[in-house]
């Protein structure tokens, strides 16, 4: 049986299934890992209610738990605390901008200074609020020109 830590390692590598390029360690959703008398418990917490990508991330979750010997899976959902932009580290930032993704400001940021990643210019607008999933929001740039996905998370 894998300890506390081990677990927590082998679902950190787990890829967001929208953004491939960012774990859902980086991303925040990962909290924490409880052994229990009879497999173990995973605690998560979703970008925003009702993210239709958590359920893949439950899934994949336990995949990777029974692959290694772990047959009891709980998944806890919790949403206190809330998830928040906060919660992604610069590097994950980075990553979300080199994927063409807009990151997501702090959470004290307006939706009216979302920043292109192609050209970093201001002076965007929003498109549509559900861009290619609805944990994102499609924006244009005026500048370039270029439409980009803004991850709104909540
Ligand atoms: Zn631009």
């Amino acid at each position: 049986m894998l300890n506390k830590d081990q677990i927590y390692t082998l679902l950190s590598g787990i890829p967001d299934p929208e953004i491939p390029v960012i774990t859902i360690d980086e991303l925040g959703i990962l909290r924490s890992v409880e052994i229990t008398n009879d497999g173990c418990e995973v605690t998560i917490t979703p970008t925003y209610t009702g993210c239709p990508a958590m359920q893949m991330i439950e899934d994949q979750i336990k995949e990777i738990l029974h692959a290694n010997g772990i047959d009891q899976v709980k998944i806890k959902t919790t949403y206190s605390p809330a998830w928040t932009t906060d919660w992604l580290s610069p590097e994950a930032k980075e990553k979300l901008k080199q994927y063409g993704i807009s990151p997501p400001l702090s959470s004290l940021d307006t939706v009216s200074f979302i920043q292109c990643p192609r050209c970093n210019s201001f002076n965007t607008e929003v498109i549509s609020d559900f861009g290619s999933t609805a944990c994102k929001a499609l924006y244009r740039c005026n500048d370039c020109k270029e439409a980009f996905d803004y991850f709104k998370g909540i």
